[in-house]
């Protein structure tokens, strides 16, 4: 048996000495890549990770982080990225739901963490951004080659947390199956061969940057240009070496507001491909202007890998996200009963597919609250299909924001305002905000009349994710609500919708 996800994907290149990644640091071969993640496997595997077991990792963007999921996948565990907007008090629900083998954080989370990773039974390592941490040292004491251990197509690869509405955050589970396809249909549909140079200035924490970008470069043979994040700055200094970028909207925004960024500047791209959160028309029509390239816009989520596309041939339409990718059913059905609506509709998207993961990791009944009889997992976003067969979404069912490409569930952040003192109630929204694409926006009402914005911002600072702050923190006497009692969120959405105008 082999190992499906390692050997269908990252399998030594028939040209070894080929440059895998080119970082600001130097050029990285893949067979020198291949060594590192030989060594990283060897010492998780004497550290004691049998096959299954999880690496749980936050740490900064670097090469050896990659490697480490690479080598976690080849050493037959279960990789687990986290955030690095994390805090402590955050980090010990994931391990602690998790318990994984292995946890590895930055030296400055160390002392906070050891108590956690004591309790749950994990060896802790530490990852810095310049690579150095006990976790280098480990892998480097261990020499290759190590043999991939056999995984099949149906054991998990990987677990990545989605937030939560109802609180809890959930781990979607996604076996070796489901990202090796994800590799495979999009090489075809966007036309990636060896050839291509990607600019790779996304986080590794996250399905878009880890998996469609780092598993597609990797399954054609290519080369990626890694940066540990984005700028439009370091963005134009590469792009004359690349060939490919992918990004969330903000990414686009950014280029267009620089001055440098013109058709000439972009000259050496083939391909910019959009996902992870809306991008707007006048975005999209901005860029073609500008350059006289079509943005590629996609749409995917962590459950689901990627989902649709604009086709590469053809209108890439601004608005939509185009068509369902190769493999993958996807139905526009009634949000109650699952029953299929006629093109035109508003309806809610619905999909079945070697993308579609396995489930919500030790969750069985949100799992099977979030599946049809016939295998459709129901996704939560609304969206419609043109008579030409584009599917536009138009919102998401579960009020969920999305800042910067990142998502974040009012609940969550509700509830922690809730428990502050001198706050009746709280309501959290998502206002349009031009360079995060929508901002987080709390809106309180009080019942101490001396609670004041900078008290609510200090006790959210330690608890909560940076991109979970709200940006804007207002008061109210009260919030509207509707006859049965609920927060009409769409009507304060409405009311604050040009507070970053
Ligand atoms: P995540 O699980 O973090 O990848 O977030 C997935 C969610 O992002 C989806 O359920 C959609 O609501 C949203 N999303 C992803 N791509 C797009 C897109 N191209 N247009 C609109 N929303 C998108």
């Amino acid at each position: 048996m082999t190992n499906y996800l390692y050997d269908g994907v990252f399998a030594p290149h028939a040209d070894s000495q080929k440059i895998f990644l080119h970082t600001p640091d130097g050029d990285i071969s893949y067979a020198e890549f291949t060594a590192l993640t030989d060594r990283i496997a060897a010492m998780l595997v004497a550290t004691g990770l049998a096959p299954g077991d999880r690496v749980a990792v936050q740490a900064d963007k670097s090469v050896m982080l990659f490697a480490l999921y690479v080598a976690t996948v080849k050493a037959g565990g279960v990789y687990l990225p986290l955030n690095t907007g994390y805090t402590a008090a955050e980090l010990d629900y994931f391990l602690g739901d998790a318990k994984p083998r292995i946890v590895v954080v930055a030296g400055k989370a160390e002392a906070a963490i050891a108590p956690i990773a004591t309790r749950i039974g994990a060896a802790l390592m530490t990852l810095e951004a310049d690579e150095s941490g006990t976790l280098r040292d480990a892998a480097m004491s261990h020499e290759g080659p190590f043999s991939a251990v056999p995984r099949d197509s149906e054991d998990l690869a990987a677990i990545l947390y989605t937030s939560g509405t109802t609180g809890r955050s959930k781990g979607a589970k996604l076996c070796h199956r489901n990202l090796r396809s994800n590799a495979a249909v999009p090489r075809g549909c966007w036309r990636f061969t060896a050839d291509d140079v990607l600019l790779r200035m996304l986080p590794v924490y996250h399905t878009h940057g880890l998996f469609v970008a780092g598993n597609l470069l990797a399954l054609v043979g290519g080369s990626m240009i890694f940066l540990p994040k984005y700028s439009a700055d370091v963005a134009l200094d590469w792009m004359p070496k690349a060939t490919t970028m992918m990004g969330v909207p903000t990414f686009y925004t950014r280029l267009l507001d620089h001055a440098g960024f013109t058709r000439e500047a972009s000259a050496h791209m083939r391909l910019f491909i959009s996902g992870s959160a809306p991008l707007l028309a006048e975005t999209h029509r901005q860029f073609e202007a500008r350059t006289g390239k079509a943005i590629l816009e996609r749409y995917g989520m962590t459950e689901t890998n990627m989902s649709t596309s604009n086709p590469f041939d053809g209108d890439r339409r601004a608005g939509t996200v185009g068509f369902a990718l190769p493999g993958v059913e996807i139905r526009i059905a009634d949000a109650q009963t699952g029953a299929p609506l006629p093109d035109g509709e508003i309806g809610i998207i619905e999909q079945r597919g070697d993308n579609v993961f396995l489930g919500y990791w030790e969750m069985p009944e949100k799992t099977a609250e979030s599946f049809r009889d016939d295998g459709f997992f129901i996704t939560g976003d609304m969206a419609v299909r043109d008579a030409d067969g584009y599917i536009s979404i138009v919102g998401r069912d579960k009020d969920l924001i999305i800042s910067g490409g990142l998502n974040v569930y009012p609940k969550e952040v509700e509830g922690m305002i809730d428990a502050i003192e001198g706050v009746l109630e709280s309501a959290v929204i998502g206002v349009p905000h031009r360079d995060f694409g929508e901002a987080v926006v709390a809106v309180i009402v009080r019942s101490d009349d001396a609670l004041e914005a900078g008290t609510v911002e200090a006790a959210l600072a330690d608890q909560l994710a940076k991109f979970k702050q709200p940006k804007a923190i207002l008061f109210t006497s009260a919030l509207p609500r509707n006859s049965m009692g609920k927060v009409q969120k769409a009507e304060l959405r409405k009311a604050h919708d040009g507070l970053f105008a």
